[in-house]
């Protein structure tokens, strides 16, 4: 018997077990991963970014949180880490409107996001044009900009800087697979393991990405989260190399960003629905009919643009309000959730793993209230949207 079971062993599981381990040395925590080269997950599929700009105030204190530990990575993690430095490039992020509402919008946004302690600033289009002349600006109103604490960071760094961690201060991580949760008198006692393996345990966390809600077969409670395709397409352009660019939002429904000399750009797909758990099939069709146009649209400099490569990764949507769903399961009170990121997990992961570590041994959320984020709305079937999803 060990005393905490994590199902999934990326940056969330990984994260969790950091935090027991810190809060409690010498608790015994058992991280079940079936694949440890992580190639599927979405931790390394992701593309790796951070911003306070968010609509719900708990996510911005998050991210709050979220950056100062990229940046103090080392002294979190420790030498045990072995991550020294997780290369955080603060190009900011730079979310743009096409309409007077939208416009109105980013400004209230911007008061309650400062408020938390976030940077962000309202520009009109003539101010955009002036930071970034190569963009073309004629069909903006408005844009918000986050001068510091937003941008990019080593995804895998994060991930193997906690996993070391976390292993240093003994947590057991085994390559195998959760195939279920045996519950008796509304408790789980043990987690299914494909190798006929079973793990008793006091609590279980769920981590397991967009797979989470196959592990809630058989329980009183299910999870609307579901995997969703993302195609990413890293793109050259010779005569649009902007190192200093920010990550852009852009209304007309894509998102790009710098990575060394190329850009990344991704669109969400028409008829956005849930993909089979092994569909890693490029959307090719997305980069002719909505990321190159709107790359052209926003500079001319783009036409010469071309796909270089492209990764697909999924998302683990939340379809109720597409906002992560954490903490103690109400119905199964020693099971907890980390599930339902909707593309916004990575940069949630340090603060997140250190609710979920202070709920199972304090008892309660401590530091950050994450309630709103609980999982009772979503058994009351209420949802609490963000609406920046990106
Ligand atoms: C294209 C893309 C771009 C993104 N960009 C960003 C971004 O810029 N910023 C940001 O903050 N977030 C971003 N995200 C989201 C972010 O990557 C995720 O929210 C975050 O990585 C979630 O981590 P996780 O550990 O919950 O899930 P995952 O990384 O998916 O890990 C889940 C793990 O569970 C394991 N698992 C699955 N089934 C089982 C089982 N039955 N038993 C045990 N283990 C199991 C898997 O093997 C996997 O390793 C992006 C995601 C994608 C796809």
């Amino acid at each position: 018997m060990v005393d905490i079971v994590v199902a999934g062993g990326a940056v969330m599981g990984a994260s969790v077990a950091f935090w027991l381990t810190r809060m409690q040395p010498g608790l015994s925590v058992t991280v079940v991963e079936p694949e440890p080269g992580y190639h599927r997950s979405s931790t390394a599929l992701s593309v790796a970014s951070i911003r306070q700009q968010f609509t719900n105030p708990v996510n911005v204190e998050i991210s709050r949180f979220g950056i100062d530990f990229i940046r103090d990575f080392a002294s979190w993690t420790g030498p045990e880490g072995g991550v020294p430095d997780l290369g955080l490039r603060e190009n900011g992020y730079l979310f743009l409107t096409g309409t007077e509402a939208g416009a109105a919008q980013l400004e209230t946004l911007a008061v309650m996001q400062r408020s938390l302690g976030a940077a962000t600033e309202v520009w009109d289009a003539h101010a955009i044009a002036r930071r970034f002349p190569w963009m073309n600006t004629q069909d903006v109103v408005a844009g918000s900009f986050g001068p510091r604490d937003e941008g990019w960071f080593d995804n895998m760094g994060l991930l193997q800087g906690l996993r070391n961690a976390a292993r240093a201060a003994g947590v057991r991580f085994v390559t195998d697979r959760v195939t279920g949760l045996e519950l008796s008198d509304s408790r789980v006692t043990a987690a299914r393991l494909a190798s006929g393996d079973g793990l008793q345990a006091e609590a279980f966390v769920n981590a397991a990405g967009p797979a989470c809600a196959m592990l809630m077969n058989g329980l009183p409670m299910s999870l609307p989260v579901e995997p969703r395709k993302r195609t990413v397409f890293v793109v050259d352009a010779p005569k649009a190399r902007h190192r200093d660019a920010p990550l852009i939002v852009d209304h007309q429904g894509i998102y790009l960003r710098p990575e060394h000399d190329h850009w990344i750009a991704a669109a969400v797909p028409a008829g956005d629905d849930a993909c089979a758990a092994d569909d890693f099939d490029a959307d090719h069709d997305l980069w002719d009919d909505v990321v190159w146009p709107a790359l052209f649209t926003r500079a001319e400099d783009f036409a010469e643009a071309r796909v270089t490569r492209w990764w697909v990764g999924h998302y683990a949507f939340n379809r109720l309000d597409q906002n992560a769903i954490l903490g103690r399961n109400p119905l199964v009170p020693n099971l907890y959730h980390a599930n339902g990121f909707s593309g916004h997990g990575l940069q949630q992961a340090p603060a997140v793993g250190r609710g979920i570590a202070e709920q199972i041994l304090h008892g309660d959320w401590q530091t950050l209230d994450l309630s709103p984020l609980g999982v009772q709305r979503v058994l009351d079937n209420a949802p609490f949207a963000e609406a920046h999803i990106v």
